[in-house]
């Protein structure tokens, strides 16, 4: 269902195709009669499979996928019609900017918005629609999208890559490009169960329950065997993947009870941010359709792991070179080395902006709390690079590790070579074999943030690299000295231990690493005058561009929040209070029966139940009064970054106070009186 290479090759004349692929690599412009036998191309095959309608794909800032629907139909008189799909409607649509968040670059007025034909993604048909992946500008041409930066990130990278390429004597190349890998992690829970819960229907997050009797700690379901309705589910989501080109390769149980993986064949950087965006779409339809309801949110329930998701980057040439592969013999592939140190020396000088396109509230619940990697940003190399950095900068010769046989001790398994280097499960950025794992996603996000900060700020130090090298007169002496002294500056950030232990966070401040702990201390430098200079500098965000979001995380973030509160104070006044009421109504009928039935029958159970229940009500009233009037307060502050660190701390705090009462409170209740499934119910629903 993709209009990919092979059909363009198939249905588009000779020269056409051959034009739009020098579109699509070099990013050429395209006349509009080509564009027209583009469109019809397009059309013809569209409609011969079954579509109808066509849309201009997008993804607004916030980080989702929006879509709106024409259809091909134009009358032709006596009341026929004939499809029809222009060469203008391919490359350009209207749309509505002003119900966008823009983060002040619109007013709301003004509503002018613009689509563009993305050529370096291929079209697809999903529910009968031709979808065009596109670009999102306003009318004076800022992007209002997460695509656009993306795009302008993957040129700058390009036009460094291929400076220092040229100094190593490599002429034909003729793009760089970024290749991303991203894995999802998700839970699926039973639809019934999925719509007893408000919590989840408006939060996507559990904001109450208890500890089941069973969580994780038994560590049985990671890789565990794949329960029937849920490999139901996978079998059909990676068929509708592999349709719209999205090759699904991996999938597997994880952590948590109802947590699982997947993981697509790594493509371009731009692709894999469409497909990421699909798969996520897809993951919520299909699992509705198996009867179940796909959680994608960061934390979706307390005392198990959240999700989150894994951005695997490397570098690769349009001949197909891994830019990030060692070979056999790392220490004598300079190029590789000097690659390798830009990446380096990026993430070092760069820390707090990694930090940034990972801050959310929903990620506030997982960095940091011993089950993703911290707030703080390092880096894990391995032994074998890190004794290679360590030689050359001690101008020590480097003694190359052989390939040993693994020893398992049993005669009857295969021998295979040992890999040289272990792996590390714990670290925000870790180099794994031939491209870096860069850990800190949140499972809900776009990866587009991430990969437009990651491929901007290596581009920044390639070009530094470049202007350095390309006035050098002695190259091979220059670059030695380049390599090892990039490798001194920097070594702090490389980490090889264990990042979820204490002891690191202390060794990290030692070292001067910075520790932005929730998302509110982390934007704001996004907004710095060394953040916008870079991004100025390689023309990916304007500094009206990084304002606008700026304001718009921020908002989200309150945002986010304000409705957690509203929920939990909906789900409160109008279910747990009444249960408990009920509850307590029985108990005090029971015992005034009891008292009544003469004799002396014990009621010390029906007692001992109803002062509990008594007294925790009574805090549960103080701690909701403490977050209605919290949150009255929370339209007086004076500007987003008062108002998100009033929502951090005032509003969430209250948040946590009230969850405390009311988790206790459902251990009591009896379970045919508490209003909704409880943990135990939701995480194992799946059976
Ligand atoms: P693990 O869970 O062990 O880290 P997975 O197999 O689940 O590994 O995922 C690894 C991901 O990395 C896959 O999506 C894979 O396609 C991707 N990947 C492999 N090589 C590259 C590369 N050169 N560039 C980007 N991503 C890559
Ligand atoms: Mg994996």
């Amino acid at each position: 269902m993709v209009f990919n290479d092979t059909v363009m090759q198939a249905r588009l004349p000779g020269d056409v195709y051959k034009t739009l692929k020098k579109t699509m690599a070099q990013g050429c412009h395209l006349e509009l009669d080509l564009a027209n036998t583009v469109a019809n191309a397009m059309k013809d095959w569209a409609v011969e499979k079954g579509a109808t309608h066509f849309t201009h794909w997008f993804q607004p800032m916030t980080g989702t996928t929006a879509e709106k629907h024409d259809s091909f139909i134009v009358p032709a008189g006596d009341g026929k019609i004939i499809m029809e799909f222009s060469g203008k409607e391919l490359v350009r649509g209207e749309s509505d900017a002003s119900s966008f968040p823009s983060g002040g670059l619109r007013a709301t007025f003004e509503a002018r918005g613009y689509t563009v034909w993305d050529t370096s993604s291929y079209a697809f048909i999903k529910d009968g629609t031709l979808c065009i992946p596109t670009a999102f500008c306003s009318y004076s041409g800022e992007a209002l999208d997460k695509k656009t930066p993306l795009l302008r990130s993957m040129d700058a990278i390009n036009k460094q890559a291929l400076r220092i390429l040229k100094l190593f004597g490599n002429t034909t190349v003729q793009r760089v490009i970024t290749t991303v890998g991203a894995e999802q992690e998700y839970f699926l829970i039973d639809k019934m169960m999925f719509q007893e819960r408000p919590d989840l229907i408006y939060t996507g997050r559990t904001l109450f329950g208890a500890r089941p009797p069973k969580g994780q700690e038994l560590e049985d379901h990671y890789f565990g065997c794949i329960k029937p309705r849920v490999s139901a589910f996978m079998k059909e989501l990676e068929e509708e993947l592999w349709k719209l080109g999205v090759y699904a390769k991996t999938k597997h149980n994880e952590v948590a009870p109802g947590q699982h993986e997947l993981a697509p064949i790594f493509t371009t950087t731009n692709i894999a941010t469409d497909h990421n965006q699909i798969t996520m779409e897809l993951m919520k339809s299909i699992a509705n359709e198996h009867n179940m309801a796909c959680l994608l949110h960061e934390k979706p329930f307390a005392g198990v792991n959240g999700s989150g998701k894994h951005n695997n980057w490397s570098l690769c040439t349009d001949t197909g070179i891994n830019l990030l592969e060692p070979g056999e013999t790392p220490y004598e592939n300079a190029q590789f080395l000097l690659f390798l140190v830009a990446v380096i020396k990026a993430v070092d000088e760069h820390q707090d902006l990694l930090r940034v396109s990972a801050a959310s509230a929903g990620n506030d619940h997982r960095l940091g709390a011993n089950e993703a990697p911290p707030a703080i940003v390092s880096m894990f190399l391995g032994d074998e690079l890190t004794d290679i950095f360590t030689a050359i900068e001690s101008g020590a010769d480097y003694q190359g590790k052989e390939k040993r046989p693994m020893e398992i001790g049993v005669s009857v398994l295969p021998h295979f070579p040992k890999d040289t280097t272990d792996r590390n499960r714990t670290s925000p950025f870790a180099f794994t074999g031939n491209k870096f794992e860069f850990r800190m996603l949140g499972s809900t996000f776009s990866i587009a943030g991430p990969n437009i900060v990651l491929n901007t700020i290596v581009a920044d130090t390639l070009q530094q690299f470049a202007d350095t090298l390309e006035s050098s007169s002695d190259f091979t002496g220059d670059l030695a000295s380049l390599v090892k002294k990039t490798f001194s500056a920097h070594k702090r950030i490389i980490f090889n231990g264990n990042n979820y232990s204490d002891e690191w966070v202390s060794e990290a401040q030692n070292r001067g690493l910075s520790n932005l702990k929730t998302a509110v201390d982390a934007l704001p430098t996004f907004t710095s005058a060394q953040s916008i200079a870079l991004f100025s500098r390689h023309a990916v965000f304007s500094e009206q561009e990084i304002h606008s979001r700026y304001e718009i995380m921020m908002e989200a973030y309150c945002k986010t929040i304000h409705i957690e509160a509203l929920t939990m104070i909906d789900m409160v006044k109008g279910n747990i209070i009444p249960a408990s009421v009920d509850y307590q109504r029985d108990l005090v009928d029971l015992l005034r029966q009891k008292k009544a039935y003469g004799g002396s029958l014990d009621v010390s159970l029906e007692d001992h139940l109803l002062h509990k229940i008594a007294k925790l009500s009574s805090s549960l009233l103080k701690k909701l009064t403490t977050l209605e009037n919290a949150l009255g307060e929370s339209k007086a502050q004076e500007d987003v970054l008062a108002s998100a660190r009033f929502y951090r701390d005032t509003i969430f705090a209250a948040m946590s106070d009230l969850r405390l009462i009311v988790d206790e409170l459902e251990t009591l209740v009896a379970r045919k009186y508490w209003p909704f499934p409880v943990y135990g119910e939701l995480l194992y629903s799946i059976i």
